[in-house]
């Protein structure tokens, strides 16, 4: 049964995603933006296979809150997962469900959020603070794991409810890529409902594409050969079908080389497959050319003007000021 992969009763419903974020102007820092530690389906999905190895049949001792904004619902509380025997880990996009005895926590990483797994959990009381440490769960036996989140965003989530759909961001979910219901005709409609919002909108736009990220989308758009500024809605059939292949290998490729590491080396692991993304002035490694970026407030995205834009570099201003 591929519950990973289910992404509920709901998923088919998506919303028009808005337009691409405007590059930031007058920005001159030419620093370039490394935003590929961002967990996204391949690092979520590694994680929660290793964490089910884990966890699957065991039963939690103590859950610890350390950071009182992480924890999104007060009913049921927190403490309720004591003395409940996990059924299942699954995963719904970018968010980690953790079933036991009927109730699931649920969590959202971010950005600067990850999950340490010890065979043997501190034995300090996690006390709420400013450290990274967000939640401590201890299982009987002694073992447990941390989810912590590094720096100053302070965006990662916590949920404690009957059904991971109460958990409004996973009901808003879209299509699954690694579900079979994925396909090239269903990625057409999807594009052709997005009208004139960009590829690279659409593939990160989670309530329309479940669990892709910014480095996926780069990686997908790159192979598939198209400029992540290209209006969805204008994509001819070839298109489609070559956007549908590279986001599907890109991530299945990515999924099956990060399954089977252990927890604390999947966000590490991450940028050695990566082609583009991550990757500014590296060079090309289909023709060549130099990697190029398009950099926003906090990340930026990054393409090969030959393989993606007819050798035309997108606009970016923080790079023409460098240039001229
Ligand atoms: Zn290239």
């Amino acid at each position: 049964m591929d519950r990973d992969l289910g992404p509920g009763p709901r998923a088919t419903s998506h919303r028009t995603p808005a337009a691409a974020p405007t590059p930031v102007r007058g920005d001159t820092t030419a620093r370039p933006v490394h935003n590929w530690r961002v967990p996204e389906l391949p690092e979520v999905q590694a994680l929660t296979v290793a964490l089910r190895g884990h966890l699957a049949g065991r039963t939690v001792e103590r859950c610890e809150l350390a950071s009182f904004a992480a924890l999104k619902t007060v009913e049921p509380p927190l403490d309720s997962l004591a003395g409940r025997t996990v059924d299942e880990v699954g995963r719904r996009g970018k968010f980690v469900t953790v079933e036991a005895g009927g109730l699931f926590l649920v969590v959202h990483f971010a950005r600067g959020g990850w999950l340490t797994w010890h065979e043997t959990a501190p034995t300090a009381r996690a006390r709420p603070g400013r450290g990274p440490l967000a939640l401590r769960v201890r299982l009987e036996g002694g073992s447990g794991f941390d989810i912590t989140e590094m720096g100053t965003e302070k965006r990662l989530a916590l949920w404690v409810v009957h059904d991971p759909g109460e958990v409004p961001p996973v009901a808003a979910l879209g299509i699954d890529p690694l579900s079979p219901r994925f396909t090239a005709d269903l990625l057409a409609r999807l594009l052709s409902d997005a009208g004139s919002a960009t590829l690279k909108t659409v593939l990160t736009t989670q309530s329309v594409v479940a669990g892709v990220g910014n480095a996926y989308s780069d990686e997908a758009l790159f192979v598939a050969k198209l400029s992540p500024y290209r209006r969805a809605d204008r994509l001819d059939a070839d298109e489609v079908r070559r956007l549908h292949r590279a986001v599907v290998d890109v991530l299945s490729d990515a999924t099956a080389q990060l399954v089977g590491l252990d927890i604390g080396d999947l966000k590490a692991d991450k940028k050695r497959s990566l082609r583009v993304h991550g990757r500014t002035g590296e060079t090309c490694p289909e023709c060549g050319d130099t990697v190029r970026q398009v950099a926003f407030a906090t990340k930026s995205l990054q393409y090969c003007p030959t393989c993606q834009t007819g050798g035309r570099p997108l606009a970016d201003r923080r790079l023409s000021r460098l240039l001229k």
